[in-house]
Parts: C-alpha cells; sequence; structure tokens
C-alpha cells in the first residue's frame, strides 16, 4: 500500500487505460446485446469514467462478479452494506432479498455506480482461476500458516514385466498404519502408506502407466514423483523408453528403481550404463539420478527406495492448505450396479468432507460416503489422500477435475453449465462433418457404451488409431459412456447417422425397440480386437458376414436356489422368446454383461425339458457360472452361419 506517489500514479495512468479499453469492450459487445439499453448503459460509462478521474486520490477497485451471485454476495464484494444494494435494485424496480440471485448484468451496473471497475466473469473463468491458484498453492500471507507438508503422489512406470505391479504390492505391505486402519486391501486406483518416520507416500497403482498416461491426455497433472521400475536381467527396453519420455515431458522428477537383483543374471551395471544414453546419469557417475538397487519380489532395499522418494518431496516442498474446501482429480471411475456411478478421486488441496457438494467434469454430486483404500468409511480426506466416493449424479471421466462447491445449486448449475456447452459443441461438430460429408469425406460415426471407464478408454484410443490407418475415412466418435445401451444413444445414434458399439452391455428393451423404428444398427461385442477387425474390414470392404447372432429369447430371474452338487438354480419367467438348453447365454444386470457362457440345465417342474417359452417359469443353470441374482436378464442366443454367395 505504501508507494511512492509516482509509481501510484503510473498505475493509475494504466489503470484508467485499462478502464477506457474496458469500458469500450463492454459498450461494443452491449450494443449487439441489448441495443434499447446501450443509452443509458454508455452515460452510466461515461460518468463512472469521469468519477473515477474525478477521485485522483483513491484506488480503483477492479471486481469480477460471477454469473451467479446474490445480493449478500454481491453486498460482500463490493464491501457495501447489503441496504445499498437492496435500494440501487429497489432503484430499477427490482425488490430482491438478501438471498437472491441478481442478474448479472445489473451486478455489475451496481458495482459501476459505486466506482468500480466491474468485470462479468462466467463461472467457470471464475472457478477454473481459483483451481489454479489452489493447484499452484500460493503461498500468499494469509495461507502461509495454514500450509502443511503433504504427501508426494507417485506413479509407477517402465516396461512391462519388469516388476511394478510386484513392487506396488510390496511397497502396500510395509504400511505401518494398515494395522491400524484395518479392512482388506480395495484396489482403488491409487493408496497411501505410512512409514515408520510417520511420513506418507501416496501411490497410483494403476499397473503401468495407463492411469499416468490418461490423466496427462486430459491435462491433469497428479504425480509429484515417477519411479521408473528397469529389470536389471533384462535392461532398457521400448517401454521403459516411453516411461521415461512420458515423465520428462511431464516435468517429473524420476527415480529409478533396479529391480530383481536377486535373480542371477542381474546386472546393474549395465542398466546404469544403458540408462546414461537417455541422460539418467547415476549420482556415482557425477549424475543427479537417484538410483536404486532393488528386489520387489524380496522387498531387498525397498525401505531405501521408500526414503529417497521423501527425500525428492523434501526438496519439491510439497504444500497443502488442509483448511480449504478440496479440489482434486478424479483416478478412476465406474458404474457400479449397486452403489451407482463411483469414482477415487484424488484430493488434492483442502479437505473433503461428508456432505460436500462437488463437481466434476460435466457431472456433479454431494459425498454421500466415502472409502479409504482398504474399504474403510471415512468422514474426511486431507491432501494427498485418494477416496472412493458416493454420490455422483453421473459417472465422471478420469482425469476430470473434482472441485468442492458452496452449495448444491452452485454444483448443479456449474455441471449443467458445461453440459450444454459440451453438447453445443458436439452438436457445432456434428454439423461441421456433414459439411464434410457434401465434399465427399467417408466417415464412420459411432456411439460407444462400455462397462468400464478402463475398456470404453483402450477401446477409444484402439479406434483413432484404426482412424489413423485410414486416410480417407474418419472415425467419429460422436458420444462415448458406461452402462447398457439405452433409448437415448439410439436417438442419438440416429441423428448423427451413427452405429452403436457396445462392449459388455446390451441394450435394454427400449432401446432395442428404438433401434428397429429409426433403423439403427447395434452391434455388441466381447472382445475388443473384434470391434477393430470387423471395422477394419468394413471400411475395406471386405466384410463378408459369415456367421450372426440370433437372439432366441430373454427370461428374467425371480428366485435362486442353492442347490448341494449343482450350483445356483436360477427359477426365471421366460419374458420374450423362448429359452433353449445348451443354447448359447448371457447374464445380463444392469446393462451390464456379466456373464457370456450357456445354459447346461433347463427344467420344468423337476422334468428336464429342451425348452420354455414365453410366460412360463423354468429352472435353469449357466455353466460354469454360479452368480444369478433376482432380477438379473438371462439372455438365449444362437450363433447362425449366413450363406453368402461366392462372387
Ligand atoms: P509388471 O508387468 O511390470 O507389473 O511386472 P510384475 O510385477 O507383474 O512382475 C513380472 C514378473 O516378474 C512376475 O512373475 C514377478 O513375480 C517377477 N518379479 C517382479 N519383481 C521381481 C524381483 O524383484 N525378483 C524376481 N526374481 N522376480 C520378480
Amino acid at each position: 500500500m505504501q508507494e511512492a506517489p509516482q509509481e501510484k500514479k503510473s498505475l493509475k495512468e494504466q489503470k484508467e487505460e485499462k478502464a477506457e479499453i474496458e469500458a469500450l469492450k463492454k459498450l461494443m459487445g452491449m450494443q449487439s446485446a441489448k441495443k434499447k439499453k446501450s443509452k443509458k448503459k454508455k452515460k452510466q460509462k461515461e460518468e463512472t469514467k469521469q468519477e473515477i478521474t474525478k477521485q485522483e486520490e483513491e484506488e480503483i477497485k477492479i471486481v469480477e462478479i460471477p454469473e451467479l451471485i446474490t445480493v449478500r454476495e454481491l453486498s460482500e464484494l463490493l464491501d457495501l452494506p447489503v441496504n445499498t444494494i437492496m435500494a440501487d435494485l429497489l432503484k430499477r424496480g427490482i425488490l430482491a432479498t438478501v438471498n437472491q440471485t441478481i442478474d448479472p448484468e445489473i451486478a455489475v451496473q451496481i458495482a459501476e455506480e459505486h466506482g468500480f471497475l466491474a468485470e462479468l466473469k462466467t463461472e467457470e473463468e471464475v472457478m477454473e482461476k481459483s483451481v489454479k491458484e489452489d493447484l499452484e498453492v500460493v503461498n500468499n500471507e494469509d495461507e502461509s500458516e495454514n500450509l502443511v507438508e503433504r504427501p508426494p503422489v507417485v506413479t509407477v512406470m517402465g516396461h512391462v514385466d519388469h516388476g511394478k505391479t510386484t513392487l506396488l504390492d510390496t511397497i502396500r505391505n510395509t504400511d505401518v498404519a494398515a494395522k491400524e486402519k484395518g479392512g482388506i486391501t480395495q484396489h482403488i486406483g491409487a493408496y497411501k502408506i505410512k512409514l515408520d518416520s510417520g511420513k506418507e507416500i501416496t501411490f497410483l497403482d494403476t499397473p503401468g502407466h495407463e492411469a499416468f498416461t490418461t490423466l496427462r491426455a486430459r491435462g491433469s497433472k497428479v504425480a509429484d514423483i515417477a519411479v521408473l521400475v528397469v529389470a536389471a536381467d533384462d535392461g532398457v527396453r521400448p517401454q521403459t523408453i516411453e516411461a521415461i519420455n512420458h515423465a520428462k515431458s511431464a516435468g517429473l522428477p524420476i527415480i529409478v528403481a533396479i529391480n530383481k537383483i536377486d535373480k542371477p543374471g542381474a546386472d546393474p551395471e549395465r542398466v546404469k550404463r544403458e540408462l546414461s544414453q537417455y541422460e539418467l546419469i547415476p549420482e556415482e557417475w557425477g549424475g543427479d539420478t537417484i538410483m536404486v538397487p532393488i528386489s520387489a519380489k524380496t522387498g531387498e532395499n525397498v525401505e531405501e527406495l521408500l526414503e529417497n522418494i521423501l527425500l525428492v518431496a523434501e526438496i519439491l516442498e510439497l504444500k497443502a492448505n488442509p483448511e480449504k474446501p478440496a479440489i482434486g482429480t478424479v483416478i478412476e471411475s465406474k458404474l457400479d450396479p449397486k452403489r451407482g456411478p463411483v469414482a477415487t478421486v484424488l484430493v488434492q488441496n483442502g479437505t473433503l468432507k461428508r456432505g460436500d457438494y462437488f463437481v466434476a467434469g460435466l457431472t456433479w454430486g454431494k459425498v454421500r460416503a466415502m472409502f479409504d483404500d482398504r474399504g474403510n468409511q471415512v468422514k474426511e480426506a486431507t491432501p494427498g489422500t485418494p477416496v472412493e466416493i458416493l454420490g455422483f449424479q453421473d459417472v465422471p471421466q478420469a482425469g476430470d477435475r473434482f472441485v468442492v462447491m458452496k452449495s448444491e445449486r452452485e454444483a448443479r448449475q456449474l455441471a449443467e453449465q458445461r453440459k450444454q456447452k459440451y453438447e453445443e459443441e458436439l452438436l457445432a461438430k456434428k454439423a461441421k462433418l456433414r459439411l464434410e460429408n457434401l465434399e465427399g469425406a467417408k466417415e464412420v460415426n459411432i456411439i460407444l457404451k462400455a462397462d468400464v471407464q478402463g475398456s470404453l478408454e483402450a477401446i477409444i484410443k484402439t479406434l483413432e488409431e484404426l482412424s489413423d490407418k485410414f486416410e480417407d475415412v474418419s472415425i467419429n466418435i460422436v458420444h462415448a459412456g458406461l452402462g447398457a445401451i439405452t433409448e437415448g444413444d439410439v436417438m442419438l445414434a440416429s441423428a448423427s447417422n451413427a452405429i452403436v458399439i457396445g462392449f459388455n452391455v446390451r441394450p435394454d428393451s427400449a432401446a432395442r425397440k428404438a433401434s428397429e423404428e429409426e433403423g439403427v444398427e447395434i452391434k455388441t461385442y466381447g472382445i475388443i480386437y473384434d470391434i477393430i477387425d470387423e471395422l477394419e474390414k468394413a471400411l475395406k470392404g471386405m466384410l463378408e458376414p459369415t456367421t450372426r447372432e440370433e437372439i432366441l429369447g430373454s427370461a428374467e430371474v425371480k428366485a435362486i436356489f442353492r442347490v448341494k452338487g449343482v450350483g445356483t438354480v436360477a427359477g426365471c419367467l421366460v419374458i420374450d422368446g423362448v429359452i433353449r438348453r445348451n443354447a448359447k447365454a448371457r447374464l445380463v444386470r444392469d446393462g451390464v454383461v456379466i456373464y457370456d457362457g450357456e445354459v447346461s440345465s433347463l427344467k420344468r417342474y423337476k422334468e428336464d425339458v429342451k425348452e420354455v417359452t414365453k410366460g412360463y417359469e423354468c429352472g435353469l443353470t449357466l455353466k460354469d457360472f454360479n452368480d444369478i441374482k433376482p432380477g438379473d436378464i438371462i439372455e438365449a442366443y444362437e450363433i447362425v452361419e449366413e450363406k453368402t454367395e461366392a462372387t
């Protein structure tokens, strides 16, 4: 505040300049949007400007007005009594209570009347800004006393079979807090361990570096340190190099774990030599890369590796403020048939509490329940802690930013705004595709549904690769999501001239009906390779449909009986078509294929029968499968040969 007068003047000049530009910009915007108001507005602008020039000595205050603002919030923002704002509104014929929201443009007018330079910000912009600041943990004065050390987040990378999974398991078993925490190890995508010293480390435990690359592809920076696992009996391999490049481009410090030193053929020195070609020079050779020879299997030196992780973490000075509302990143997500949308969130700053409202990507929710990596319910999650959360309205995507909001209203509105924007973008994209169509470009539009996020991402990635392979064909994924194929998916496919592809999921009856009516093709698969293979053949014009799947019928499970020596017998009602003994069958639970095999026995009362038709009850067993539950749908089908004329 104690600035030199000269400096202050120039600063003031700058601000005045900015004010003029801003006023002009606003004016121009206003004229096109609201012609009637423009005159009045212009006058106000000029008055404001005059006022500003008059009050030479006073600082100009710049405020950012969010789209959603209540009377009280505006009064706080402008540091004016609530009554003043209410009076200003009354002048405009608006009678508002303190908690009522105000038209953001009127809020801007009021702010300007009080000598502020007001700028309208969309909620998205306001949030992005605060999230950015939160993630960077701005070390400002009023916060520094709240800042505490947070555990480093570590990703384990390296070539397949070099021991990443083994290392992650071994490390997990060193957790001294496991005993107090109790519970059984749950794989939620990340876990946190506590060492004897009381220090903590968080590991992303998706094997391989898929999690890391997926998160990075979405622009989320989650990990602080990369541990590169290189097997001492195998040395640097293609995925080792890939991992090095990923870590480097993300700006992550790399610690090398030279693994499998217990093996007879282990040659750690060779690994060091090979790594030095990639600018990873061990400390003893004058470089700065920490390399720890370990055995993930016997646990040898693993503790030393952990100590080195803490050492690097210390240098990074990782801090967070647990006093704030939480922000984090979605690590994994799925649609659980019983619990609904479930996601693992890594809390990166602030403390997440049960009951908090939040937005995550295009969805929102309220933390109904939280579980730690041992399946225990927790009430709070501090920075650096991964938790599995229930209470999402919809399944978020891995990599989505997770932000706690002040109220349900704000969370819902922001998610809705984003969704709307996303849909508009999608629509714009589609319109563009149609234009391209006119120019003769070939394209395949796809609506993709899968059972879990992991498969969905894998399929998208392979489809993209396939798209790259065919230069003159573009494969567009119009929509991708989790769960059963719904009527909505079919309608979208119809509107966008797309085919629907389901992976381990099935259309519900409304979707099947709609597909017939709309002439939309629904293809379902259980193996990713088959999708690609069929598409590739179709694109090459080589598709020879030699076999086809024919649905025989479906039955709903009403009750189950466990019979000694037989297993689970499902008491069913055939709701469609016919169920045949030895027919191929799928078990579908909430639209997701849980089992694909065959009907091994079929009875009516105590009699073995060949088939049971619609409207009749039956008892059946599935081959090598007992996890049947009431409400499940069993779908019987046949593979039929299709005769194609040889040409
Ligand atoms: P990932 O593909 O990198 O996750 O590798 P895994 O952790 O699955 O390990 C691949 C194989 O190497 C498994 O059979 C492990 O038991 C074995 N393995 C991993 N670490 C060690 C080790 O330190 N010593 C020995 N002898 N075998 C190991």
